[in-house]
């Protein structure tokens, strides 16, 4: 896992190791300096607050600055806090005191959904844990398929409807299905088709009204997936949907592509939201909690 994930994110490790040892070779560290760096770090799509800050500290302690390995040093001190003070702890998915857990699992067509509900399927039944899946996305009968396969890989119950039928209803009893079996977690997967965004986010809003209508307080977790390739992009999408529908944590695929990382960096910071997890590819054990001092180590 670690190991796709450097090499995903080896073209931001450039930017930030090699293209910074680079600027301040033979220079000292001044206005000018500072300035290329902070456009360096906005290419990163670190974002603009993130770089700024960064750049600020270095500014106030720069007369300690000898080497690039202490400018390195600082610019990872520093991202960490960033992320640190929006995680504050919370990145940790908590099952307790849930019977079942039901998480509800939003994102464009495409950025890895399916792939990630089933992904995590696998990590919970790893766990011993009894999971149910609720085909939610009934317009595309590939979807549909694509989750039965993964409940078969990992052990989980799909629930399914037929073609086209209502995807809360879906939800519904799969919800219903799990509370009769004791399961300890659902997935809701649900569609995608951003073309016609008014219709999928009202969708996505009875999904949920039908979940707590059968479970008070349920979803109890509304996760985005992005993907990471799609850099600011994502962060749109993001916007969006917590509009919408209220999103409790993100979800970051495709690490393994020729993702920016500071897209990590950023989002978490704008939107305020910890990131559950990272996928670094389409292979069941391709997918692990984030942690940010780890991804950190990766990028640099
Ligand atoms: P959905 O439309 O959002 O449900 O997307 P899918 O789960 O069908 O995934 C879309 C494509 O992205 C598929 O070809 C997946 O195999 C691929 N994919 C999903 N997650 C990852 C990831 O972390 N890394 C890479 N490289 N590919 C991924």
């Amino acid at each position: 896992f670690f190991r796709r994930l450097k090499m995903g994110l080896s073209k931001t490790r450039a930017l930030l190791t090699t293209d910074v040892d680079d600027l301040l070779l033979g220079r000292k560290i001044d206005e000018n300096l500072l300035e290329e760096l902070e456009e360096k770090l906005i290419t990163s799509d670190l974002g603009v607050e993130t770089s700024m800050s960064i750049v600020d500290r270095i500014r106030e302690v720069r007369g300690r600055i000898q080497t690039g390995e202490d400018l390195k040093a600082l610019i990872r001190e520093e991202i960490l806090r960033e992320m640190d003070e929006e995680n504050q702890g919370q990145t940790q998915e908590s099952f307790m005191g849930f019977s079942p857990k039901v998480i509800l699992v939003t994102g464009v067509n495409g950025v890895g959904k399916t792939t990630t509900i089933g992904k995590m399927a696998a990590l919970y039944t790893r766990q011993g844990k009894k999971v149910i899946l609720a085909a939610g996305d009934t317009f595309r009968a590939a979807a549909c398929e694509q989750l039965a396969m993964w409940a078969e890989r990992s052990g989980a119950t799909l629930i399914r409807h037929k073609e086209n039928s209502d995807p809360a209803s879906v939800a519904y009893d799969a919800l219903d299905a799990a509370i009769a079996r004791k399961a300890d977690i659902v997935l809701v997967d649900t569609a995608g088709r951003l073309h016609n965004k008014v219709n999928l986010m009202e969708e996505l809003k009875k999904i949920r009204r039908t979940l707590d209508k059968r479970m008070p307080g349920a979803p109890h977790e509304t996760l985005l997936v992005l993907d990471a390739t799609t850099g600011q992009n994502a962060l749109k999408q993001a916007e969006i949907f917590h509009e919408a529908v209220g999103l409790t944590g993100l979800v970051l695929t495709k690490l393994d592509g020729t993702a920016r990382g500071g897209i990590v960096v950023s989002i978490q910071k704008q939107m305020g939201l910890p990131i559950r997890y990272i996928g670094v590819g389409e292979a069941m054990e391709d997918l692990q909690p984030f942690d940010a001092k780890a991804f950190l180590e990766a990028m640099f």
